[in-house]
């Protein structure tokens, strides 16, 4: 009982759950908070990562702007200084006072083919086109005016002058420079002047998949990688810059619409929906700015795979832990396992304990019990065997008084005669109890023999026949056509034969026909002799306290209730016991069982075991 309290019992229950509670109840929290710190742990990655690319990717633009900065302005200023040269040459010189110009337009298409320039043309003081290397192109510059050029006009006052614009002739657009030619008496004669095509430079910008633009100061696109966004501006123009690049016919027909940027967006700019690094600088004397634009995209993918990388490693993380804990768990629980089963293996051992010694305790009382008995039924036995001793005498001489005055001629009768009937009634009564006490007296031990059951069941039965005759009981014995030896005290078996024998008289004495039956059977080491009757059986109570000391029936006088006692105690004496049971048609059956006599040797290591 303990030990179960301490194996699924109250403290250990207790503590348990109140620290299984106490743990659930943060749970939530804790899970909450590590997926918190998880989520901002992330965010932390990706915008770490972000920055890190931003840095580099800025680095990268760094480098990248620097060279395609140095191919700009070197295709700006590769053919810089041809115009003045060319200035000087005599044939442009002659041309511009007036002298022919076929030679000149030959010599200005070869210096074009040979250096890659879109034209070399001269124009006089007004800005008509007087020669040209395209001289005889269609369309050919020559003839066409372009004395309202910004490039012209600034020739004109002495300087060198350069302008990009769309072609007003080829509708091509181009980088345009110019230097005034001077005539022999050192006046401005005319200007020379050369375009130059930039959208080799753009092309390779495109081919090499990087996103570039040149604006002018005034924010217009001039050179883009991408052609969709040429002659688009950052910002829209004011009316004046309208009014000024529509009279110097800059950008031809083109609407100059503003393109969908933003110059404020994360990391740089925003154009067309994509978002760019921008990196930006300063192109020469020219105001142009050149912008350099890595797209964001990449650099959010990296950001995103360095998030999967970091969630994978956290999940890694997680499972790793919680297959540690599940582990943990498991070995935790085969331990308790393991000790609950021992603890039952000894609450069953402690159990089995208990149960022994509650056999043992009621073998104990039992045993005391009997002990009890036995010394009960030796006093009584004492007690019986001195009253016999004490009442034999005067009852023998009262019978003989009475047998004397009852002699014939003595002349008893009437009064005198119902006396000496009452007296002599009152004498066998006395005998009787007497006889009984007897059965119960004390004996000393007889010598134990071996004896065939046989002739204990004749001598009983030739002795009581006489009562039995009286009585009208029909008395049947069915026994063995073989010796059935028993061993002990003889006496004391015939006794216990004599007492089953009058108890069923006394229980068929009611009895229409009555009828007692004695069977001796020997079977397996055990001899069974049992005596049936057809009286009215066993009552309730009597079938569990039939042997009891004292326990009777009958009317006072009649029974003490020692009989089925001593019997009981007499048979155990000899190894045997008393059964009895009602018969299913009615009627008692009561069975003395003795061990065949192999078993001698038990009983006489017994040590006088067979005296009462
Ligand atoms: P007593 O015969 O003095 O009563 P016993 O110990 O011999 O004492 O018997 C105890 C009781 O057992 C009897 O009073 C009776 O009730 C019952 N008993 C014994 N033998 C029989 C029997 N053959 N049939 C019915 N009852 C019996």
């Amino acid at each position: 009982m303990r030990i179960e309290k301490l194996a699924g019992g109250k403290p250990a229950t207790l503590d348990t759950g109140r620290t299984l509670t106490a743990k659930n109840n943060w749970r939530p929290y804790l899970i909450a908070a590590a997926l918190f710190a998880a989520v901002a742990g992330l965010v932390a990655v990706f915008w770490l990562s972000q920055q890190i690319s931003v840095s580099g990717e800025r680095r990268r633009s760094a480098d990248r702007m620097s060279l395609y900065l140095s191919t700009l302005v070197s295709a700006l200023e590769e053919h810089q200084h041809l115009p003045f040269i060319l200035s000087w040459d005599p044939l442009v010189v002659r041309a511009v006072e007036g002298g022919d110009t076929d030679e000149l337009n030959l010599r200005l298409e070869s210096f074009a083919n040979e250096a890659s320039i879109d034209a070399i043309y001269l124009m006089d003081p007004t800005g008509l086109t007087i020669a040209a290397s395209n001289w005889n192109e269609s369309p050919t510059f020559v003839g066409k005016n372009y004395g309202f050029r910004p490039y012209f006009k600034e020739a004109l006052t002495g300087r060198r002058g350069d302008f990009f614009a769309i072609g007003a002739t080829t509708q091509q657009p181009g980088y345009f420079i110019s230097e005034p030619v001077y005539a022999a008496s050192g006046e401005i004669a005319g200007v020379i002047a050369l375009k130059v095509d930039l959208t080799p430079l753009t092309r390779a910008w495109r081919e090499g998949g990087e996103t570039l633009l040149a604006t002018d100061p005034r924010g217009v696109v001039i050179l883009a990688s991408n052609p969709a966004w040429t002659y688009n501006t950052l910002s829209p123009l004011s009316r004046n810059d309208r009014d000024e690049i529509a009279s110097e016919r800059q950008f031809g027909n083109e609407p100059l619409e503003p393109l969908d940027y933003d110059p404020a967006s994360r990391f740089g700019v925003e154009i067309d929906g994509t978002r760019y690094i921008q990196t930006v600088r300063d192109v020469g004397h020219l105001g142009w700015t050149l912008h350099y634009l890595a797209p964001v995209g990449p650099i959010n993918g990296q950001a995103w795979q360095s998030v999967i990388l970091a969630a994978s490693a956290l999940l890694l993380m997680v499972v790793a832990f919680l297959l540690a804990r599940a582990r943990r768990v498991r070995s935790a629980l085969s331990a308790s396992q393991e000790e609950r089963r021992g603890l039952r293996a000894i609450n069953r051992k402690l159990a089995e304990e208990i149960e022994e010694r509650k056999a043992a305790e009621r073998r104990l009382e039992r045993a005391q019990k009997e002990l009890q008995q036995v010394s009960k039924l030796a006093a009584l036995g004492q007690l019986s065997a001195s009253v016999t001793h004490e009442l034999g005498q005067p009852i023998a001489a009262m019978r003989n008084y009475l047998a004397a005055a009852d002699l014939p001629g003595n002349g008893i009768d009437g009064e005198a005669r119902e006396l000496v009937d009452q007296l002599n009634g009152i004498t066998a009564r006395m005998e009787h109890i007497t006889a009984q006490l007897r059965f119960f007296a004390h004996r000393e031990p007889e010598k134990l023999t071996r004896f065939d059951l046989r002739d204990v069941i004749g001598s009983v039965l030739t002795m009581m026949q006489p009562d039995l005759d009286g009585a009208g009981i029909a008395l049947r014995f069915d026994s063995v056509d073989k010796p059935v030896s028993a061993f002990g005290d003889m006496f004391r078996i015939e006794q216990v034969l004599v007492n089953l024998i009058r108890n069923a008289m006394d229980a068929v004495a009611e009895t229409d026909k009555p009828e007692i039956r004695i069977v001796l059977t020997e079977d397996a080491g055990e001899i069974h002799l049992n005596v049936f009757d057809n009286g009215p059986g066993l009552s309730e109570e009597a079938r569990t306290r039939a042997d009891d000391p004292f326990y009777t029936t009958k009317a006072s006088g009649a029974g003490m209730g020692l009989g089925l006692s001593i019997s009981a105690s007499i048979l155990k004496d000899h190894d045997g016991k008393l059964s009895f049971v009602n018969q299913p048609g009615g009627g008692a059956q009561f069975t003395m069982i003795l061990p065949a006599s192999e078993r001698e040797v038990a009983l006489e290591t017994g040590g006088g075991r067979g005296t009462v």
